[in-house]
């Protein structure tokens, strides 16, 4: 049976990345060597390095003076790289679920955090609106996609300072105006890579403000300086990345990721919301995540949740169990998910609404 993977992260990737990843674990760009045994040191994987590193900015459209750096940690540890770089004595969060309070957390060890706004009144089912940025603060700091609760912010926001964004699960989902930011980061293994790799995207002149001697593996000029190559850089998720943003190319870049992925979201969610079994807990359309699609059992149905979700996976959809702060369920659908998964799951959900 086809398995449709709707996994929030590690979740699913390009069928190319995953062919071609295995391949170099078994002869690594004609070395005859596993990419597994090889140092980094080599040439072989020296251009790896610099091509997925160029690849990325090219597929993100990253503008100059920018640097993409890669370093392990994920994205918790970028929770605290962000403070630490850039934080003299006040930083701003905008508090839209339980990533953004986990880096908001961070940054108070560093000095004031002024909260902006929080959705937290209504379990973060929305994004806030209205609110203002203190203009004495260092930064700003979003999560452009919560991952938990399946809110997004979908638009580039202008501020008048500079503007931090957590983009673990919405990066490459669709085009951004890195111009806008200060620093991007996120953990790639959502729609790039395997765990292990965390990226940074740096506008250069916003390090070397604060007073604070900064630890040398934390801080953001020492991997922009090596090119990433400070200490071995986990070479399996490189790799990988560098075969996703192969695809991500080869497939028509990030206008045609975000076209694919708008017709995906669009489908499920309007079959949710036509469903008598079925709700969405984000109610406002513009605040929809495109890439996690979180729905509850109606009321009246509340006690089949547990029969629905063996159903599915009796029919091959996996990890689509909610996560515990919210419940019920969330469809993952990173861009490597076929709208054929999509239409599946779909087909699932009204087989068993049918049949109660
Ligand atoms: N931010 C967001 C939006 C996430 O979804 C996650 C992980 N799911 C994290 C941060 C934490 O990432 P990591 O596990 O790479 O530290």
């Amino acid at each position: 049976m086809k398995k449709h993977n709707f996994s929030a992260g590690p979740s699913i990737l390009p069928d190319f990345t995953i062919k071609n990843t295995a391949e170099a674990v078994l002869n690594f760009a004609g070395t005859g060597l596993s990419l597994l045994e090889v140092s980094h040191r080599g040439k072989e994987f020296v251009a790896v390095m610099d091509e997925t590193r160029a690849l990325f900015k090219e597929v993100l459209n990253v503008p100059a003076g920018y640097e993409v750096v890669f370093v392990g940690g994920g994205a918790s540890l970028q929770f605290c790289m962000v403070p630490y770089n850039l934080m003299n004595k006040k930083a701003a969060y905008l508090i839209t679920g339980e990533w953004a309070n986990k880096a908001a957390k961070e940054a108070k060890l560093f000095g004031e955090v002024v909260e902006v706004a929080s959705s937290k009144d209504k379990n973060f089912n929305y994004i806030p609106k209205g609110w203002s940025v203190p203009t004495d603060a260092d930064y700003l700091h979003i999560t452009t996609n919560n991952t938990i609760y399946g809110t997004e912010i979908k638009k580039d926001l202008d501020v008048n300072i500079p503007l931090v964004a957590d983009a673990s699960s919405d990066i490459f989902s669709r085009p951004m105006d890195i111009s806008k930011y200060a620093i991007v980061y996120g953990g790639a293994q959502k729609n790039l890579a395997p765990a292990g790799l965390t990226f940074a995207i740096v506008r250069e002149d916003v390090l070397g403000k604060v007073e604070r001697p900064i630890p040398t593996m934390l801080n953001y000029k020492t991997h922009m300086e090596k090119e990433s190559m400070f200490n071995t850089p986990p070479v399996l998720p490189v790799y990988a990345a560098l075969q996703t943003l192969k695809w991500l190319k080869q497939n028509g870049g990030l206008e045609v990721m975000h076209k694919r992925n708008n017709e995906k979201a669009e489908l499920l969610y309007n079959a949710i919301d036509s469903s008598k079994m079925f709700k969405a807990t984000v109610n406002d359309a513009e605040d929809r995540s495109i890439m996690n699609v979180c729905f509850v059992m109606k009321d009246e149905y509340a006690e089949l949740e547990k029969e629905f979700q063996a159903f599915a996976s009796s029919k091959g959809m996996v990890d689509i169990k909610g996560h515990r702060s919210v419940g019920g369920f969330r469809a993952s659908i990173y861009n490597a998910m076929p709208i054929e998964s999509v239409k599946a799951l779909i087909d699932v959900m009204n087989e068993f609404t049918k049949s109660h």
